[in-house]
């Protein structure tokens, strides 16, 4: 039986692997928005009718929308990482109880359980 200083290490772990995994997205998606914003440069310098502008313009959001969503779950990594050096990772933020573990495991930063995040539609 692990002791709970284990189990901390166990998360922190998940937390630092999930971390990167982000940050690696971030940079795929970050060199994604620069090839996208340099074809379009040369779209509208190589043709005015500007045929791929639409298609670019959906890409871009796309890959906008991405950038965001990671953005938010690294933020909510780092919250999780300062919950679990303040001893108080894995409780719910909007009822306070115990966030199931099967929960954490699949998404080691949420911050509520799954009531709670139904409620507040996420
Ligand atoms: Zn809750």
């Amino acid at each position: 039986m692990a002791d709970s200083r284990d189990a901390t290490d166990e998360i922190a772990r998940a937390l630092a692997d999930r971390r990167r995994a982000l940050e690696a997205e971030l940079g795929i998606t970050g060199e994604r928005l620069g090839d996208i914003r340099a074809a379009r440069a040369d779209t509208v310098a190589d043709d005015e009718h500007d045929p791929e502008g639409p298609t670019l313009a959906a890409e871009w959001s796309r890959a906008e929308g991405q950038r965001a969503d990671t953005l938010s779950e690294l933020a909510d990594l780092e919250a999780a990482e300062a919950r679990l050096a303040a001893g108080t990772y894995g409780v719910c933020e909007g009822c306070g109880r115990s966030i199931p573990p099967a929960r954490l495991a699949v998404r080691p930063a949420a911050r509520r359980c799954v009531a709670c995040a139904e409620g507040a539609g996420r």
